[in-house]
């Protein structure tokens, strides 16, 4: 299933003229496939909001796995190829074009990201973290090394505790010109964060 899963989303296009200050990178479609395979086993993709959701990966796998998947982002570009991929896959997902500041979510959901890791624009992914603990029960969110004393001190003050931690190394390929090699290997870590007070699932 999971290889299935990896074959499939291999095939999507990416971004076709990546937003430096958006930090559009790709999700490798491996650690995607770990991470929703995983969200799978733990019961997580019920709803999934995918927040910058760029081409649509996350949103994507979530909705083959058997989701409601909503994909959120801000680049009207990268949305239009993520509705060509969902097309492509036979899946339905629902995009929305805005920021992830301004969504809005009526019932608690399993938020999946991988954010804009704050290189270009220090701390870019901190409106993402404080959305996901406003609308999620569950959040998967994919950050650069050492984001870990962050993420728990962030996750405990809002009443969200951290399940699991993976690190993992991820080749990301030469995007951008100023790029030197073919691509390289960055460390990040996923994290799986739960809410606290979350009504145990029957
Ligand atoms: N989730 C995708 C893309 C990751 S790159 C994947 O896993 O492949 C981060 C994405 O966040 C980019 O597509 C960028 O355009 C988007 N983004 C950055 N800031 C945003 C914001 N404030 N609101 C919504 N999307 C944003």
């Amino acid at each position: 299933m999971k290889k299935r899963l990896e074959i499939a989303l291999e095939s999507l296009e990416g971004f076709r003229n990546p937003k430096i200050e958006l930090e559009q990178y790709v999700t490798p479609a491996n650690l995607a496939g770990f991470i929703l395979t995983n969200a799978d086993l733990f019961g997580d993709l019920k709803t999934v909001i995918d927040l910058g959701c760029g081409t649509g990966i996350l949103a994507i796998g979530s909705a083959i796995l058997g989701a409601y998947a909503i994909g959120v982002e801000i680049d009207r570009d990268a949305l239009s190829i993520g509705r060509f991929n969902a097309e492509k896959l036979g899946v339905s997902v629902d995009f929305i074009a805005c920021d992830v500041r301004d969504f809005k979510l009526k019932k608690r959901a399993t938020v999946i990201m991988n954010p804009p890791f704050g290189i270009q624009r220090r701390h870019a992914d901190r409106p993402f973290l404080e959305k996901a603990f406003e609308i999620a029960n569950v959040i998967y969110s994919i950050h650069s090394a050492e984001s870990e004393f962050f993420v728990r001190k962030r996750a405990g003050e809002n009443g969200f505790n951290v399940t699991h931690v993976w690190k993992f190394m991820i080749p990301l390929k030469r995007t951008y010109s100023f790029h030197e090699k073919a691509f390289k290997y960055i460390p990040v870590e996923v994290f799986r964060i739960e809410r606290d007070d979350r009504v145990p699932r029957r």
